[in-house]
């Protein structure tokens, strides 16, 4: 992409409404624009990210033998009368009616609708197991929205329904998704530690949610420093095999990781005090195992081996994917801007010229473009005419996390400059060194 026929709004002032990093970061880089309180306008560099973000869910669901689908956003009140939470679900619900006066609501979270789904073509023990999931919009008028896309009123998210016959294989299926988790906040660069959770309005027993620390997020947590030197890597993951993923779970949650919703003082004492932290997280995602709340309600069974009918076991699993771009500039950004991870970053790469309208530097500028697009790869190449000082406040804002600044002193030697968004260290080689760096540094991702 040529940055002159681009759309990036960048903004020069700090917007006065942004009282956190990842919004002010956000609003200034031309990545979200605000329609109204909590909802959010996706400006082409934050939907990128979003999109990467978004990818990044499925590949990794997809890996984890889940099943995508989509449900729509709009609801009809009836199904969430079954269940009994029209009622319940309060202010947070946005009601609707349609021309015919049928009550309607805007989705807050799919379990009623997965649950017909489910029933209206499921009725045996040997179509499962099955987890189905999507990433849709959801809707929920929050009382504060605020931080930007991190507490929004209209937000995405993954949402993953499971179907067993019994417990056991649903708590198989809630510690394939813990797995799952841990391998897709990695891959984007964050750690997100599971915290045992409380089971809040959609109700269960057994629930995990995923922690990115962060001085800014709204959860207190209270933790095991230990759970931070653990690392998911690239393990071959079985995600049948049931042991394996048993023991994944042990590793990652035998120590204390609560929120305060779960904080137990007295158990909390027994760490030794060198190692307990107190500290605040922002939540990304949430496991839940709940049994047959919904299908019992709302009449989901299946015949058994033995001819008998039984409510089916389910469990919901959600990851907050417009929330996580607030996450991760939280964890990643200087005072000069966002510092991509590699694995979500919206571009590749930045090309600066140093001196627009030189044939001889634009030259060298086309044909760097050109060599990395013919690797797969996807540049930002800023051909604007401007100063070399605004070039690089633009790139070091918007955050990419490699740069290559072309000008006519470097190329009189037969250099570039490769420069890393993170360290801010720079190294002078080839343009043909340059590409083949870069393409090694995405190499398999
Ligand atoms: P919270 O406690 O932050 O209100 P929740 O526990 O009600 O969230 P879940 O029902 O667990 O949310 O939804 C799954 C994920 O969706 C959450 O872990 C979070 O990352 C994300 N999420 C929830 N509410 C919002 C929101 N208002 N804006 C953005 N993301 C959200
Ligand atoms: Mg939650």
């Amino acid at each position: 992409m040529r940055l002159s026929r681009y759309f990036l709004p960048v903004l020069k002032e700090t917007p006065a409404e942004a009282q956190i990093a990842s919004h002010r970061l956000m609003l200034r880089a031309g990545m979200i624009k605000q329609q109204s309180a909590g909802i959010y306008s996706w400006l082409p560099l934050g939907y990128k990210v979003l999109k990467r973000v978004e990818q990044i869910v499925h590949e990794e669901q997809i890996r984890a033998g889940h099943i995508p689908l989509l449900m729509p956003t709009l609801q009809s009140a009836d199904l969430w009368r079954e269940s009994g939470r029209y009622d319940d679900y309060g202010q947070e619900m946005l009601r609707l009616k349609d021309r015919h006066d049928r009550d309607m609501l805007y989705g807050p979270t799919n379990e009623e609708m997965i649950t017909d789904i489910f029933r209206a073509n499921v009725s045996s023990y040997k179509q499962l197991p099955l987890t189905l999931y999507h990433i849709q919009w959801k809707f929920r008028d929050e009382m504060r929205p605020r931080f930007g896309v991190m507490r929004g009123r209209e937000f995405l998210m993954k949402d993953g329904y499971t179907f067993d016959l019994t417990r056991e294989d649903a708590l198989h299926a809630y510690n394939r998704h813990l797995v799952s988790y841990l391998r897709t906040y990695e891959r984007m660069g964050l750690q997100a530690i599971p915290m045992r959770a409380d089971g809040g309005p959609i109700g269960g027993d057994y629930t995990h949610e995923f922690l990115v620390l962060a001085e800014t997020g709204e959860s207190e947590v209270f933790y095991d420093s230990e759970v931070t030197d653990l690392t998911f890597g690239d393990r071959q993951i079985d995600y049948d095999n049931r042991e394996q993923c048993q023991s994944i779970l042990e590793e990652f949650t035998s120590r204390y990781a609560r929120t305060d919703e779960t904080h137990d003082p007295a158990l909390f004492e027994q760490i030794p005090e060198a190692r307990r932290r107190v500290a605040r997280g922002i939540e990304v995602g949430q496991i839940f195992y709940f049994g047959t709340k919904y299908s019992e309600a709302m009449g989901a069974s299946v015949v058994t081996p033995d001819g008998s009918r039984v409510p089916v076991e389910m469990g919901s699993h959600g990851i907050g994917v417009s929330r996580l771009l607030g996450a991760l500039i939280e964890a990643n950004h200087d005072d000069k801007g966002i510092i991509w991870p590699e694995g979500v970053t919206p571009f590749h790469c930045g090309i600066v010229n140093l001196k627009q309208g030189d044939s001889a530097t634009d030259a060298a500028c086309e044909g760097l473009y050109a060599a990395l697009v013919a690797k797969g790869l996807e540049p930002l190449y800023d051909d604007r005419d401007e100063r070399a000082g605004a070039k690089f406040a633009t790139m070091d804002l918007i955050g990419l996390p490699w740069r290559i600044t072309v000008g006519p002193r470097g190329l009189a030697a037969n250099v570039v400059e490769l420069t890393s968004r993170r360290t801010g260290e720079s190294e002078e080689l080839s343009a043909e060194a340059a590409v083949e760096r870069i393409a090694q540094i995405y190499a398999g991702r």
